[in-house]
């Protein structure tokens, strides 16, 4: 009797053992994550991960990005004109003809050691001209930019001996006249934040973009 419940017990635990081994047994057949499902065991139905990023394409102008896979819309990234022509005139998107709504901006790109901003698209550089005779409100963000850099630079500009070359009051007066500002805008607005307008990150986006 001993024996036999000696055996069923061993026989027992062959079962259980042969159970646990086929339960993990599946040799699991991946197949790829998509974006819309995580890799997934075509055999099981086990998933692991998870889906992979949509791949949004442009479809029209003024819409939102689909992704070419699902078909799924992208509800931030609605897709822009791209606006090509000559500076200073009407320009024509590049996706759909259609006319831009305003003059092309030219896009300025400043050097931060010589101060020059010039338009990488047709090479032209922004002069004192530009600016002088302009009611502060219309200044244009690479005009804030060009004023500040030169503000910064009659602050901060040392002789060979370390001193300052410029009081603060002649860097102020240095860069009005150039501009043709008021030295009071300049201190209290441009430079003090009057403006509400933090013109350093124009300055560091024109500069350091
Ligand atoms: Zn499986
Ligand atoms: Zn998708
Ligand atoms: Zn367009
Ligand atoms: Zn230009």
């Amino acid at each position: 009797m001993k024996k036999i419940l000696c055996l069923i017990s061993v026989f027992m635990l062959i079962v259980v053992l042969a159970f646990s081994l086929s339960s993990c047994e599946c040799k699991h057949e991946l197949q790829e994550a998509t974006c819309t499902t995580p890799r997934t065991c075509a055999k099981c139905g086990e998933t692991f991960g998870t889906t992979i990023p949509h791949k949004y394409e442009r479809v029209a102008c003024g819409e939102y990005m689909r992704c070419k896979d699902c078909g799924a819309n992208s509800n931030y990234s609605i897709s822009e004109h791209l606006y090509l022509g000559n500076c200073g005139e009407i320009g024509t998107c590049y996706y759909c003809d259609e006319q831009s709504p305003e003059i092309l901006e030219h896009t300025y790109k400043g050097n931060v050691h010589t101060g020059v901003l010039k338009c990488n698209k047709c090479d032209r550089q922004m002069c004192a001209e530009d600016i002088q005779g302009k009611s502060t409100k219309d200044l244009t963000g690479a005009e804030r930019a060009y004023i500040y850099w030169h503000l910064n630079h009659y602050l901060t500009a040392l002789s060979s001996s370390g001193k300052y070359l410029y009081t603060e009051n002649e860097a102020f007066q240095m860069t009005a006249t150039k501009f043709n500002l008021s030295v009071l805008y300049l201190k209290n607005d441009f430079w003090g934040g009057g403006d509400f307008i933090d013109n350093h990150d124009f300055y560091a986006q024109y500069y350091y973009k």
